[in-house]
């Protein structure tokens, strides 16, 4: 049984059809990769599969039970937290406020005194700055916020959307490094990412979306060897 499986999705915004048919599958313990071009519907699987876009038809297991049509703090509870494109912190609270806010699901003051101390770990740079106002951090600072924030809740899953987007070269380094030492903690993600050569270097496996569909879905190896894919993905000639 997968972690996370998509069967058939239907997903609208008004009569905008984005997601037509959408089967995708997610395994324990896996890095799995969504790319594609702008408008493909990546955001939209990820907003689908958090419940704050209920699918139209189609159906969203994880572990083994029903998830279509259960309300976002519902599917919160049961481990499946949304980093969203653009970070979305709380920009008049500090770090360690929006991390507790993250936590929300905890009763334990112990469990979440351990679950910052992880997160001051991972990231040293929000330790440094844990009493500065959230919205003064700087771009790369707000996405660590956000990844840490994420991690608060213990998730099952983490979906991840552009953790990357607008971030200096330096920084999209260091953030796929920290991508990769949450698999390494045993955090499974599904990552949307437009920079697809990083997101394949990470990924075990990967799907290429057009127009609300999957139109290839293989290993990350595979799809890095795809001429197609070197070519409208990876900027290749
Ligand atoms: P990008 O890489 O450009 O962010 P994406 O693959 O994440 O693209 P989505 O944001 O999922 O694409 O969009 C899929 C389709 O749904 C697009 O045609 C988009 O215009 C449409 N769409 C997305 N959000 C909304 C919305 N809030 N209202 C109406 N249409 C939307």
């Amino acid at each position: 049984m997968s972690l996370l499986e998509l069967e058939n999705v239907h997903s609208y915004y008004g009569n905008i059809h984005a997601l037509k048919g959408l089967s995708i599958h997610v395994d324990e313990a896996e890095i799995v990769s969504l790319i594609g071009g702008n408008g493909a519907g990546k955001s939209t699987t990820l907003q689908t599969i958090s419940g704050l876009l209920k699918p139209v038809s189609g159906s969203i297991r994880f572990l083994g039970n029903e998830n279509t049509g259960v309300a976002p703090q519902e599917i919160v509870a049961r481990g499946v937290i949304h980093v969203p494109e653009g970070r979305r912190i709380f920009s008049s609270l500090t770090v360690e406020e929006n991390l507790e806010m993250g936590a929300f699901t905890c009763r334990d003051p112990k469990l979440m005194k351990s679950n910052i101390d992880r997160v001051f770990a991972l990231f040293p740079r929000l330790e440094e700055r844990r009493k500065q106002v959230a919205g003064t951090l700087s771009g790369g600072e707000q996405q660590m916020l956000a990844t840490g924030r994420a991690l608060m809740a213990n998730p099952r899953l983490m979906l991840l959307d552009e953790p990357s987007m607008g971030l200096a070269p330096v920084l999209v380094d260091s953030i796929f490094d920290t991508i990769k030492q949450l698999h390494a903690g045993g955090t499974t993600i599904l990552l949307v990412e437009q920079n697809a050569r990083m997101a394949l270097m990470v990924a075990v496996r990967g799907y290429v979306l057009q127009t609300g569909v999957v139109f290839l879905s293989d290993t990350a190896e595979n799809l890095r060897r795809n001429e197609m894919v070197r070519k409208a993905y990876m900027g290749e000639t």
